[in-house]
C-alpha cells in the first residue's frame, strides 16, 4: 500500500514587532518528517506570497533553515532548501533594493557581500560547499540573516529608518495587541 504524500499547507508569515523574528535559530539535528514537511510547506508559503526567499524564523518556527527560490528572476533556478547553512567567507560589495514577507511595504536598499562562499546541509541530508553570487547570494544573506535575528532594516541609515516609521510601527502595535491577547490568556489559566 502506498502512503499518500500529506497535503501542503501554506503558513502563517509572522511580521515585524512579532517576537519569532528576533530569535536565534537552532541547529536542526535530524532531517525526518517534520522538517521535510515544514520545508515543503515553506515553499509553498514563499510561493503563494510571491517571495523569492523565506526563512523558519518567519514562520514562527525558530531553526536553522530557509528556502529560497529565485526562479521569479532567473528562468532556470528551482527552488532550494538549506539546512544549517554557514557563510565561510565573503567577496566584493553590492547595493541592491530588498524587501521581506514579514516587512509588507518596506523596501529599501541595503549594502552586502556580492558574492559568497557557503556550506548548508539539503534536505537529502547531503553537505553541499559552494559559491553563490548576484542575486542567490543576496537572497542567501538576507535569511541567513533571519536565522540569526536580523532584519533588513537593522542596516538602514537612521534618517531611511524614519521614511518607514509610520509602516513599521503600524506593523509592531498589530503584534503587540495580539502579545496582550496572549498574555491574558495564560494568566487565565
Ligand atoms: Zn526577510
Amino acid at each position: 500500500m502506498q502512503l499518500k504524500i500529506p497535503f501542503m499547507a501554506k503558513l502563517k508569515v509572522v511580521t515585524y514587532g512579532h517576537p519569532s523574528l528576533r530569535e536565534k535559530g537552532k541547529p536542526v539535528k535530524k532531517i525526518d518528517g517534520f522538517i521535510r514537511k515544514l520545508a515543503e510547506d515553506m515553499i509553498v508559503t514563499m510561493h503563494k506570497e510571491d517571495g523569492i526567499g523565506l526563512a523558519a524564523p518567519q514562520v514562527g518556527k525558530s531553526l536553522n533553515l530557509f528556502v529560497v527560490d529565485i526562479s521569479p528572476i532567473e528562468k532556470n533556478a528551482e527552488p532550494m532548501v538549506f539546512i544549517n547553512p554557514k557563510i565561510l567567507e565573503t567577496y566584493g560589495e553590492s547595493v541592491y533594493k530588498e524587501g521581506c514577507l514579514s516587512l509588507p511595504g518596506v523596501s529599501e536598499e541595503v549594502k552586502r557581500p556580492s558574492k559568497i562562499r557557503l556550506r548548508y546541509t539539503d534536505l537529502e541530508g547531503q553537505t553541499i560547499e559552494g559559491i553563490a553570487e548576484g542575486i542567490l547570494a543576496r537572497v542567501i544573506q538576507h535569511e541567513y540573516d533571519h536565522l540569526k535575528g536580523i532584519l533588513f532594516v537593522d542596516y538602514l541609515a537612521p534618517e531611511i529608518l524614519e521614511t518607514n516609521r509610520t509602516v513599521l510601527e503600524k506593523l509592531e502595535e498589530k503584534n503587540r495587541s495580539k502579545k496582550k491577547t496572549t498574555q491574558t490568556a495564560s494568566v487565565l489559566v
